[in-house]
């Protein structure tokens, strides 16, 4: 919940600064409001950059993690890679 309120404070940011720098071109005539409605090409790019960042963070976010399949010894208990046997049943796990 913290990470997603500093990221509005800084997407809220973002934006502050870049109205307050259109207007401020605004203000000394650098260009006029139809510049403002549309996009150059760099800000086009950039848009279509950021769309794309977010549909890849809303599927993994979607995405379901997936565990790597951990090895089980035959009797169900979790074995690390380096035992050499069970320690829930005692079975031989030594690898040929
Ligand atoms: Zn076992």
């Amino acid at each position: 919940m913290k990470r997603a309120t500093g990221m509005l404070i800084l997407t809220a940011a973002v934006v502050v600064t870049v109205v307050a720098y259109n207007s401020w071109l605004y203000c000394w005539g650098r260009c006029t409001l139809e510049n403002l409605t549309r996009l150059s090409l760099p800000g086009g790019l950039l848009l279509a950059g950021n769309g794309l960042a977010l549909g890849v963070l809303i599927f993994l976010k979607l995405t379901p993690v997936r565990r790597p399949l951990l090895p089980h010894c035959r009797c169900g208990a979790l074995i690390e890679d380096e035992w050499r046997f069970c320690g829930h049943c005692g079975a031989d796990l030594e690898k040929p």
